[in-house]
């Protein structure tokens, strides 16, 4: 699998690859057994229930790294953070920057567009619990840093969302850029901010979940900061 990830030749390629990947057998078990059984609000759909490829520009500046998809979201449209609340939480938040064209993103075909922005995670197969194992976030690892190598061109900074996806940043430093991580590695906060020579700047953001943003740890202010600030690191207009 790894071997496959380092020959994908573009990103459409890669996005295929990652389509049908059986690496995890607790993941692939997981994201069969709910795209079989649904929620009972979408029994009439067909679930995609595979591994949930990047979406987005190949020209990137900005980067937004998730934990994993859901598994009535993702797991169901076959897009990253598609169909579910905390997707509309973060597609609004990027319309409002100026870097999606529609605040909502409901199905594969309804129309969105990124602009110069990349949405990806750690781990593209729904987890139970939405917690992956470290041997399987370490198991997807390669497509991760593939798809980051296709999009080094351009890329400028990174968002983490969350303290997971922020933790899996720092292999892609060394597997990527060829760069030794810091030593302590940063710590994971809400506007966290690190940046080093010749690699993107990475800025961290609570996760949009519902647990964050229902509970208001999250607001939608706070996350047009981050993309503010995202947007001067990225030089994006
Ligand atoms: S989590 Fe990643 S490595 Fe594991 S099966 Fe899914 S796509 Fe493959």
């Amino acid at each position: 699998m790894a071997a496959r990830a380092r020959r994908a030749a573009d990103l459409p390629d890669l996005d295929g690859a990652i389509s049908g990947c059986f690496a995890c057998p607790r993941l692939v078990a997981w994201r069969e057994e709910v795209a079989r059984t649904k929620r009972a609000a979408f029994r009439d759909q067909e679930y995609w229930g595979r591994p949930v490829p990047g979406l987005g520009a190949s020209d990137a500046r900005i980067a937004i790294l998730g934990l994993a998809p859901a598994a009535h979201g993702g797991n169901r449209t076959g897009r990253v953070f598609t169909g579910d609340r905390s997707g509309d939480v973060l597609f609004a938040a990027l319309h409002r920057a100026g870097l999606a064209n529609q605040p909502t993103s409901v199905a594969r075909d309804d129309g969105l567009a990124l602009r110069a922005t990349r949405i990806f995670a750690a781990v593209r197969c729904a987890p139970p619990d939405n917690k992956p194992t470290p041997d399987e976030r370490d198991t997807c690892a390669p497509w991760l840093h593939r798809e980051l190598e296709l999009i080094r061109p351009t890329l400028r900074v990174v968002v983490a969302l969350g303290a997971f996806a922020w933790a899996a940043w720092w292999p892609a430093l060394r597997a990527v850029y060829g760069v030794r991580p810091p030593s302590p590695r940063p710590v994971f906060g809400h506007g966290a901010h690190w940046s080093g020579t010749a690699v993107p700047e990475l800025l961290g953001c609570y996760h949009v979940s519902q647990q964050n943003t229902f509970t208001g740890r999250l607001t939608p202010r706070m996350l047009d900061e981050v993309f503010t600030r995202a947007k001067q690191v990225a030089g994006v207009d």
